[in-house]
């Protein structure tokens, strides 16, 4: 789903990385009046007709709107399969829409409606199995649930209109099965809106035909779709292609934009077809290349992934890869149950990232510092959705997207990179899963298969369990430099007492540096490594690989006693503006602490005092740029440097 329009904000700002405190906080406030909204309108929301008896093999829509006025007149053709003898079936549809006839074979049927379920009555019972059709002629005026299922609003005194079913609104302005056991195997959408404005929807746009001062679009999809994936947008579009040139075929991407954001717009579908390559490289091609890819301009702040033409409400990078890792996961393999929402957003949030693994390094780590810090806000909550009532908690930013993305992050640590990758191409590729729905068991099954060990404990602790490790790292070193390291853990969490993983450990002196990985199995064990020089730092998880928080790293003497000698740490690191040296020494000094950016520009001074024993130094160097910095303390005796990340 939706890209959240505040975390959006927050990312579509390609990491100009000062911005970031701000703008996490503005988004917040964005947040809490999107949870009032949304929790305003939850109470009739997330039902769905339990009625599975037959399986939709097609719809043909016909939709007449205008973008001025907040109003459908619709005719729906569905044609399915009753899966057992039938004399009746449940549709969902609003309530708050208007039925006028549902015909079948030409015949008026009878229906009746209870709530938001409309059921038809047939005059005798339907086969199993016997393709059969009804046609249903409605109208109204429809309700907007969730993120806006059906929204009407200005840009630049143009009229705009869209749609966005995502979770539970399809049927607020069309009769459907919304339940996530059905795709339809495939639509045609006939969109009728006055002369001046142009519809965008599913699939290749067949023709745009002009009858008196109304035009009909016909937009044709021959892939299976869930209802929530079907949308329509129409408002003054400009409309331009940019192809992406593959090795034996070329997809275009076709884009529905506002006319005053061309500029911006050509920016970013330009920056995004580099993107479409690289999905396609790590998981397959573009999952529906005989059509297209497409970006329609909406009036929301974020994105919705609607099958083969996103919405989107700006053209930053972040929401348009977001949008494009959306249809392999999420439209080519939907999640099964909305408690699995993070097979849909845990991996479009990690596709991002991957973005900047492979394309943008320079931004990597911050992403990664960034999710971590979002994921560990609270000490509770699983990527597991409790409760699908909420749409607040399926589509919570920090669980479902944040946390969700790290847990497939530490898969490909724990798994290396070939197996992890290897699963997941086995997995958007199994025919069993492709064009349908997966649950987190179908995943996990690939995982284990290239893997080849059982992965019980890690979804146990990860995805059904709740909070995070933070680590305490005390170490030692002989003359000889034998290392010894004792790892402690707590959990955030009652509900796992130990999160098992193997944990990187970064020793430096400066100039030699060796990086060990540990499989840490419980709290207290210890390690011990020969090394060829003296180590005088220790950084746990050099690469960020782990979910954790408030990680303690403490140099000791081998008897475990503190360092009777100075001794530097930083914390917390990674650090978000600002952090604390925790400074050991055995005597009153005077240092000068400085911080240095990676290009070796000095951006950061004060003059700082310690007395003899433990001090806590707080830095506050004001807002920077994100990235890894130097911090340096020294006299005319003694010099000390640390490396500290800032996001
Ligand atoms: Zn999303």
């Amino acid at each position: 789903m939706p890209r959240l329009s505040f975390f959006l904000l927050f990312c579509g700002l390609r990491l100009g990385a000062q911005q970031f405190g701000s703008l996490e906080e503005l988004a917040d406030q964005e947040k809490q009046a999107w949870i009032r909204s949304i929790q305003h309108a939850q109470d009739r929301n997330f039902q769905n007709s339990a009625d599975n008896r037959s399986d939709v093999r097609y719809c043909r829509m016909h939709w007449t709107v205008d973008p001025a006025v907040r109003y459908i007149s619709g005719e729906v053709m569905t044609v399915f399969e009753p899966t057992e003898n039938v004399t009746s079936l449940d549709f969902d549809f609003s309530e708050a829409l208007g039925m006028d006839s549902v015909l079948y074979h030409g015949q008026h049927l009878s229906f009746l409606r209870s709530g938001n379920i409309l059921t038809v009555q047939f005059p005798s019972a339907l086969p199993a199995l016997l393709p059969d059709s009804l046609s249903f002629f409605y109208e109204g005026i429809p309700t907007s649930t969730g993120f806006g299922s059906f929204e009407t609003n200005n840009h630049e005194g143009a009229p705009v209109l869209w749609t966005l079913s995502e979770p539970y609104g399809a049927m607020e302005w069309w009769p459907c099965k919304q339940a996530l056991n059905d795709k339809i195997d495939s639509i045609d959408v006939f969109v009728t809106h006055p002369a001046g404005f142009r519809a965008a929807s599913n699939g290749s746009l067949m023709s745009e035909t002009q009858t008196g001062n109304r035009i009909t679009a016909h937009w044709k999809h021959r892939y299976a779709i869930p209802a929530y994936l079907i949308a329509i947008a129409v408002t003054n579009y400009t409309v331009f292609s940019v192809p992406a040139v593959f090795e034996n075929d070329t997809t275009h991407i076709i884009n529905y934009v506002y006319p005053e954001k061309l500029a911006d717009a050509q920016i970013g579908v330009g920056e995004n077809v580099d993107v479409m390559l690289l999905f396609s490289d790590l998981f397959g091609p573009y999952p529906f290349q005989t059509e297209k890819y497409g970006h329609a301009q909406f009036g929301w702040g974020g994105g919705m992934e609607h099958q083969t033409m996103s919405f989107v409400g700006n053209f930053g990078y972040d929401l348009l890869a977001h949008e494009l890792a959306h249809q392999w996961f999420g439209d080519k393999i939907t999640c099964g149950s909305w408690e699995d929402i993070w097979l849909n957003e845990g991996f479009a949030t990690y596709l991002t990232g991957l973005c900047y693994n492979f394309l943008r390094p320079q931004y990597w780590e911050i992403y990664k510092a960034d999710r971590i810090n979002k994921s560990t806000a609270q000490p509770d909550g699983s990527v597991w959705v409790d409760d699908t009532t909420s749409v607040a908690r399926v589509f919570s930013s920090r669980l479902s997207y944040a946390k969700g993305s790290m847990l497939l992050h530490m898969l490909r640590w724990k798994m290396g990179d070939a197996a992890f990758f290897q699963a997941i191409r086995n997995y958007i590729n199994d025919p069993a899963l492709a064009f349908g729905y997966a649950r987190t068991k179908d995943l996990k099954a690939h995982l284990e298969a290239t893997y080849g060990q059982n992965l019980d404990e890690f979804f146990a602790d990860w995805f059904y369990g709740q909070g995070y490790p933070s680590y305490d790292i005390k170490w030692s070193k002989t003359p000889d430099n034998l290392v010894k390291i004792l790892m402690g853990q707590t959990s955030s969490h009652p509900s796992v007492s130990f999160f098992e993983m193997p944990v990187a450990l970064k020793l430096s002196n400066g100039i030699q540096d060796t990086v060990l990985v540990l499989n840490h199995s419980f709290s207290g064990q210890e390690f011990s490594v020969q090394l060829g020089f003296a180590p005088t730092e220790l950084i746990f998880d050099p690469d960020l690989w782990l979910l954790s928080r408030n990680n303690l790293v403490q140099e000791v003497l081998s008897t475990g006693e503190p360092l009777p000698e100075v001794s530097v740490d930083i914390l917390p690191n990674p650090a978000h503006q600002q952090f604390s040296v925790r400074l050991k020494t055995t005597e009153n000094l005077d240092l000068r602490l400085t911080l240095w950016a990676a290009d070796g520009k000095l951006v950061h001074e004060e003059q700082v005092s310690t007395m003899p024993g433990m001090n806590e130094l707080p830095v506050n160097p004001g807002p920077l740029p994100a990235g890894r910095y130097a911090i340096r303390l020294e006299n005319r005796q003694w010099q000390v440097e640390r490396a500290v990340l800032l996001y």
